[in-house]
């Protein structure tokens, strides 16, 4: 999509601080980091909300936190504990509406969320 954020970065149009990609999937650092970890996992593909997932995304989106795990582990903190939240819709917070995983660590996270 032309006029989406994350295609462009997934185009190359624009340079994010990239973390980790492979063939399905981009992460790099936010660039409004609410924690000393702030990365968003994308798939590469265009999914604007998880309500437009359907089956067949099923493996992609696991592959979203299998890159979560492996930012976490890089960033040292696995074993201290991280949030993975996905937001969707405006309701919710969803800013972008390109699909991604947030990745927050690096400080002690609250519950409930606000
Ligand atoms: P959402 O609010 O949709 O869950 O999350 C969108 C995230 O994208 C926000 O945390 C916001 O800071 C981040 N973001 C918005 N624009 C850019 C950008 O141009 N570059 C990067 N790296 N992150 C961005
Ligand atoms: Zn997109």
């Amino acid at each position: 999509m032309t006029d989406c954020l994350f295609c462009k970065m997934v185009a190359g149009d624009i340079s994010p601080d990239t973390v980790y990609e492979d063939d399905e999937v981009l992460a790099f650092r936010d660039i409004n980091p609410q924690a000393p970890t702030h990365v968003l996992v994308v798939p590469k593909r265009h999914i604007s909300t998880i309500n437009d997932l359907n089956a067949d995304d099923a493996e992609l989106v696991g592959k979203l936190y299998l890159v979560a795990q492996q930012v976490a582990a890089k960033d040292g903190i696995a074993e201290e504990g991280y949030r993975t939240v996905m937001n969707c819709n405006a309701g919710a917070g969803q800013s972008v509406f390109h699909i991604h995983l947030h990745v927050l660590g690096g400080r002690p996270m609250r519950w409930p969320p606000g």
